[in-house]
C-alpha cells in the first residue's frame, strides 16, 4: 500500500496530515492513502497558481501548446499503469479504463492545438480616428472539482483547455478516486509544466471548496458532480462573482420509434445504459419503445444483458465492474425495488450479488410515476415503457429537470431531426449510443448545467474578453 501525497506548487507536500483511504470497490481492500488535506493546503495551492499565473499566462500560445503536447505524449506512454489503478480505484473494466485514458488524452491533444487559435478581433469603428480591438485573455486562477466516475477524463476536460487559455489550476479530484490524478499530475511534472502551473490537492471536500469559493483570486469555478453540490458551490461563487461552469446530473431518455433499426437501438442501449456499469451523467435512464416493436425489442436486449459478464475489472472478459460505493448499491436497489412493487417486470437481472456488484437488470411495463423515471439511477437499470404517438414521447421525455443527454432511434430522417430540435438537451444521439467526444460540445440545458466543455466552446469559459479602443 502506498501513501500519495498532494502537488503543490512543484513540491509533493501534506505528508504531516491525517490519511483518506482509497479502497478497491471491487474488493473492498484498501489500496492505498492520500493526505486529508483542508483549507491551509487549498490556499497553498491558490498562492502557488496565483504566482505562476504571472508567468504562465506571457508564455506563447506556442509554447504552451508544446507542454501541453508533452504531458498528452507521456500519459500516453504510461496510460496502461495509470489504467490499471484507474481499474483498482473506481471499479470500471480495464478495457473500459484504458477506452477512458485514450479519449481522456484526447482533450489534451485538441487544447493542445486549440491553444494557438483563441482569436481576437478587429471591429469596424464609426469614426475615422478610432480602431476597435477585442482581445481574449486568460481569467486566471481556475479551480477544478470533479467527480469520481471518470477520474481521468474529468480533469483533462477541465485542465487541458485550461492550460490552453493561459490559466493555472488547482485541482480537487474525488475522494474516491484521487490515485488516477495523482499519476496524471506527477507526468505534469515530468513534461517540463512548470511549477505552481497544476497543483492537486486532496482531503476534505468542504474545506477545500470553501477556501476556494471564498478566494477572491480564484476567478472560475469548473465542477462535474451531483446537482445537489453544484448547487451549493453556485450559491458559494456567488459572492466572489466568479465564473462558473456545471456538469451536473443527467436523466437521459432513449427514445426507440417503430421505425428504428433494432440490432442499432439495442446497440445503443447497450453502450449508453451498461458502460461504466451505468455511472455516467449521460446514460440512458428511460427506455421508451413504441408499442408496436416492444416485445421484439425486449426478446433482443434480454439475452445481451444476461450475457455481460460481471466481475472484477481487472479480470479477463469482464464488460460490468461493482458499483462505486454501498450508497449506490443501495439506490439501484431502491429503483428496482420500487418499480417492482408498482407493477414493473424485472426481463433480466435484478439481484444484488456479493460485494458492490449488481446484475444488469431490465425492467418492462414501467410507468413514468415510479422512481427510476424521475431520479437518476447511476447504476445498470434499463428500465423500459411504451408510447404510442410522437408527441405524446417527445412529452415524456421532456418532462424532467435535467437536459442533459437523450438518444433517438429512427431511419426516418426528418423524424429524427423533427425530435431531436423539440427534445429539452444539450447532446443528442441520433441512431448513437456513445456521442461524447473531445471536439464535440458536451453540456447540459435546465438543471444539467451551465456552460460546455469539449471542442472549440470548451475553451471559451477560460477566457475574459478584453474590448481595446483606441483613438488616434
Ligand atoms: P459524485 O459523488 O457523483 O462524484 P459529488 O457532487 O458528491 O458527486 O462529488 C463531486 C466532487 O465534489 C468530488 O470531488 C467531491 O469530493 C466534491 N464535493 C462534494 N461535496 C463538496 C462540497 N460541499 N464542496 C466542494 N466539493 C465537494
Amino acid at each position: 500500500m502506498k501513501n500519495y501525497l498532494m502537488y503543490i506548487n512543484g513540491q509533493w507536500v501534506g505528508q504531516e496530515l491525517n490519511k483518506v483511504e482509497v479502497t478497491n470497490p471491487a474488493t473492498s481492500e484498501v489500496i492505498a492513502t492520500v493526505p486529508k488535506g483542508g483549507a491551509v493546503a487549498a490556499v497553498q495551492a491558490v498562492d502557488a497558481a496565483q504566482e505562476a499565473f504571472k508567468e504562465w499566462s506571457q508564455f506563447s500560445a506556442y509554447e504552451r501548446s508544446e507542454l501541453i503536447r508533452k504531458w498528452h505524449d507521456l500519459i500516453n506512454e504510461n496510460k496502461e499503469e495509470i489504467a490499471k489503478i484507474m481499474t483498482m480505484e473506481q471499479g470500471k473494466p480495464l478495457k473500459e479504463a484504458l477506452g477512458e485514458m485514450n479519449y481522456a488524452n484526447g482533450f489534451f491533444a485538441w487544447y493542445a492545438e486549440e491553444a494557438k487559435r483563441i482569436y481576437g478581433e478587429i471591429i469596424p469603428a464609426t469614426q475615422r480616428n478610432k480602431r476597435l480591438f477585442v482581445q481574449k485573455q486568460a481569467v486566471g486562477v481556475v479551480a477544478a472539482i470533479t467527480p469520481w466516475n471518470f477520474p481521468a477524463a474529468m480533469i483533462t476536460r477541465k485542465v487541458g483547455p485550461a492550460l490552453a487559455a493561459g490559466c493555472t489550476v488547482v485541482i480537487k479530484p474525488a475522494n474516491l478516486t484521487p490515485l488516477t490524478a495523482i499519476k496524471m499530475v506527477e507526468l505534469a511534472d515530468e513534461a517540463g509544466i512548470p511549477k505552481g502551473v497544476v497543483n492537486l490537492v486532496t482531503g476534505d471536500s468542504k474545506a477545500i471548496g470553501q477556501a476556494w469559493l471564498e478566494d477572491d483570486r480564484v476567478r472560475k469555478l469548473t465542477f462535474t458532480g451531483s446537482t445537489e453540490v453544484g448547487k451549493e458551490l453556485l450559491k458559494g461563487a456567488a459572492d466572489t462573482v466568479k465564473k462558473i461552469s456545471m456538469e451536473l446530473g443527467g436523466h437521459a431518455p432513449v427514445i426507440i420509434m417503430d421505425d428504428a433499426d433494432l440490432d442499432k437501438a439495442v446497440e445503443g442501449v447497450m453502450n449508453s445504459k451498461f458502460r461504466n456499469a451505468g455511472q455516467t451523467c449521460i446514460c440512458s435512464n428511460r427506455i421508451y419503445v413504441h408499442e408496436s416493436i416492444h416485445d421484439k425489442f425486449i426478446e433482443k436486449l434480454v439475452p445481451k444483458v444476461n450475457a455481460l459478464k460481471i466481475g472484477n475489472g481487472l479480470e479477463e472478459g469482464v464488460e460490468v465492474g461493482p458499483l462505486i460505493d454501498q450508497a449506490a448499491v443501495e439506490k439501484v436497489k431502491k429503483h428496482i425495488d420500487d418499480a417492482v412493487k408498482t407493477g414493473a417486470k424485472i426481463e433480466a437481472g435484478g439481484q444484488v450479488r456479493e460485494g458492490l456488484y449488481i446484475e444488469p437488470t431490465v425492467l418492462s411495463n414501467v410507468h413514468d410515476e415510479m422512481l427510476c423515471m424521475i431520479d437518476e439511477t447511476f447504476g445498470p437499470l434499463a428500465p423500459v415503457s411504451v408510447f404510442t404517438s410522437e408527441d405524446e414521447v417527445i412529452r415524456r421525455a421532456n418532462n424532467s429537470i435535467f437536459g442533459l443527454a437523450a438518444y433517438v432511434f429512427t431511419e426516418n430522417i426528418s423524424r429524427g431531426i423533427r425530435i431531436t430540435e423539440a427534445l429539452e438537451y444539450g447532446i443528442i444521439g441520433l441512431n448513437d449510443g456513445l456521442p461524447s467526444t473531445p471536439q464535440a460540445p458536451f453540456g447540459g440545458f435546465k438543471q444539467s448545467g451551465i456552460g460546455r466543455e469539449g471542442g472549440h466552446y470548451g475553451i471559451e469559459d477560460y477566457l475574459e474578453i478584453k474590448y481595446v479602443s483606441l483613438g488616434m
